[in-house]
């Protein structure tokens, strides 16, 4: 069993590796999920909080928004992203059990 912080990780870099390369998974994780993103910044802190995240008077955004990696485009592809920030995310799949 991982501890949290190692689930984390592993988590992160298995993003990582999906989204560039098994862009079958990505299609249907983005089909498979409902909502809007509300630019939260949660999933900006997961282990650590990327440096391009800018947080000023409650309000989140990106530095680098348009040329934003696309592990962070496509999050989150599966239920247990969501898991990762502790559903802190306007995203939700519609059949968790199914992704
Ligand atoms: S956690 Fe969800 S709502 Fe918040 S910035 Fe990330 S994708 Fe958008």
């Amino acid at each position: 069993m991982l501890s949290t912080s190692m689930a984390l990780f592993y988590h992160k870099v298995k993003r990582f590796m999906v989204v560039h390369f098994r862009v079958k998974y990505v299609r249907e994780g983005i089909n498979a999920r409902e909502g809007s993103c509300d630019q939260c910044g949660q999933c900006c802190k997961i282990i650590v909080r990327c440096p391009f995240l800018l947080e000023k008077d409650g309000h989140t955004s990106c530095r680098v928004y348009k040329f934003r990696p696309l592990q962070c485009r496509a999050f989150p592809l599966h239920d247990d992203d969501l898991k990762d920030i502790d559903y802190k995310c306007t995203f939700r799949f519609k059949n968790p059990d199914d992704v």
